[in-house]
């Protein structure tokens, strides 16, 4: 059993970070991790263009640097991008000064591949696997640090695709940050989950838009 919906003690130990937005409105918040990667990027970004939904993606910075044009694509389709360190580092595990610079090797990169506004800085951050010290929150203070209210587990062999497209249905709510991810581990799950789920959202009068900067 997965528990797909964020336990509601993490927001109040670190309510600095993002977990969920404060909205009025029906609307909900996509984010794909991991990318770009040819095949389910471009998935991705198929389906939101289909049903007009935009999203954010956390990029590694290694993978931007191996395909820039699918991070131009993302750019140029009018979704948000965010940093997710260069090397996909465990923050758990990475000195800060090393998590540090990492951090802002991605966003060198990310800058180099911005399209038109040149002078547009990323100002999103996620950790990855969500692990980041109190430390590490502290020196990346300039970000707006995303975390998440609901977790597909896409990426989790051991899950379904039906059950991924179910559960995260059930625990999501307006305002909502949802994470999928389009990298080659969850491509089978994500190809299921992702058009099921932002079609069940938009039939019950949903929009899917960009974290606010
Ligand atoms: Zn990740």
């Amino acid at each position: 059993m997965f528990i797909h919906r964020t336990p509601f003690f993490l927001p109040w130990l670190y309510s600095n970070l993002v977990w969920r937005i404060r909205t009025e409105r029906k609307e909900l918040f996509l984010t794909l991790d991991d990318g770009p990667v040819p095949g389910p990027t471009e998935f991705a970004l198929d389906v939101l263009r289909k049903y007009r939904a935009r999203a954010t993606f956390f990029c590694i910075g290694d993978n931007v640097q191996k395909h820039p044009d699918v991070f131009k694509r993302i750019l140029q389709e009018g979704h948000a991008v965010g940093n997710h360190t260069f090397n996909h580092l465990n923050g758990w595990e990475t000195p800060k000064a090393e998590y540090v610079e990492n951090t802002t090797l991605c966003d060198a990169v990310m800058d180099e591949h911005q399209t038109g506004n040149k002078t547009k800085k990323v100002v999103l951050f996620r950790p990855p696997y969500g692990r980041i010290t109190r430390a590490q929150i502290k020196a990346l203070s300039a970000y707006n640090i995303i975390m998440w209210d609901v977790l597909s587990f896409d990426y989790t062999e051991s899950i379904s695709a039906e059950a991924c497209l179910k559960n995260s249905i059930k625990a999501t709510r307006p305002g909502s940050v949802i994470v999928f991810h389009d990298s080659l581990k969850a491509e089978k799950n994500m190809r299921y989950a992702l058009p099921r789920f932002i079609e069940h959202f938009t039939e019950k009068g949903y929009s899917f838009n960009i974290i606010p900067q």
